[in-house]
């Protein structure tokens, strides 16, 4: 199943409400994928949505959005977000929690979520569920990608992205059919400004000392999925569908 979802409510905010999908896939879904910059969640994201059911809700997304739209039509903290962003720093916690509250019926959602970046933080994470416990949504599990360091770097240095429809590819594991070109709409790939050397050590520091931290903080929930990411995405892939399923086995034991 390959539902296209329109994430135009998550995206641009509010005031662009979405076209909710029409199809209903099952039960709804409500994960939250976890791992360092370049483990595959945004892959895994795309592949478990169409799946699933459930937008890809990515916080980085919005930001790569806000960054092309140019800097005169962006709010004050936006234009710090954006400046943030490419040096591979964090966000601070009030404007995405901010942009995310602004966001709230993406969470709410009777086709559930997958999000993607969010929370980053401990504070981010305790603020989530709040905001949860007010909406009464249960949050059915944490997926976290797990990789060695050398392989996430390797990932990303080959990591090329057309500017224009967003789509990804690799240079060696997932290369355009022609050199360069985005196979979707011909555009120039490019290196995003956050997967230069620089910005990606700043980025893989940042994981390590803010989000790392959200694994004990889940995995004491009772949410936490432990997923390997090492292999192509269709093995992450099942391998992710797999670890769901023992988990929810074991929550209805
Ligand atoms: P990502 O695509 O998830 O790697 O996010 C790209 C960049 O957006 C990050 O390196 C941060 O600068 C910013 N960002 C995205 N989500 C968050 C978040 N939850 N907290 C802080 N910064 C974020």
């Amino acid at each position: 199943m390959n539902l296209q979802r329109d994430r135009s409510a998550w995206l641009h905010g509010p005031g662009h409400p979405c076209q909710e999908p029409s199809t209903q896939i099952g039960r709804p879904y409500r994960l939250i994928l976890l791992g360092a910059p370049g483990v595959g969640k945004g892959t895994q994201a795309a592949l478990l949505s169409s799946a699933l059911g459930g937008c890809h809700l990515s916080t980085g997304d919005i930001f790569r959005l806000a960054r092309s739209t140019g800097p005169g039509e962006l709010t004050p903290a936006m234009h710090v977000a954006v400046d943030r962003m490419k040096r591979g720093e964090l966000v601070s916690d009030t404007t995405v929690l901010q942009i995310v509250r602004e966001r709230l019926g993406c969470l709410t959602c009777r086709g559930g979520f997958l999000l993607d970046g969010f929370p980053r933080t401990v504070p981010q994470a305790a603020a989530l569920d709040v905001l949860f416990q007010h909406a009464g949504v249960r949050l059915d599990a944490v997926v976290s990608y797990e990789l060695a360091e050398a392989e996430i770097i390797r990932r990303i240095g080959g990591r090329r992205t057309c500017p224009a429809c967003k789509a990804v590819f690799h240079e060696q594991l997932r290369p355009p059919k022609r050199a360069g070109l985005c196979d979707r709409c011909g555009t120039a790939l490019v290196l995003r400004d956050d997967d230069q050397p620089g910005a990606v050590h700043v980025r893989q520091q940042a994981y390590l000392e803010s989000t790392a931290p959200l694994l004990s903080y889940y995995h004491q929930q009772g949410l936490l999925v432990h997923v390997a990411a090492i292999g192509t995405p269709e093995e992450v892939f099942s391998r992710t569908l797999l670890a769901l399923a023992v988990h929810f086995e074991r929550g209805a034991s």
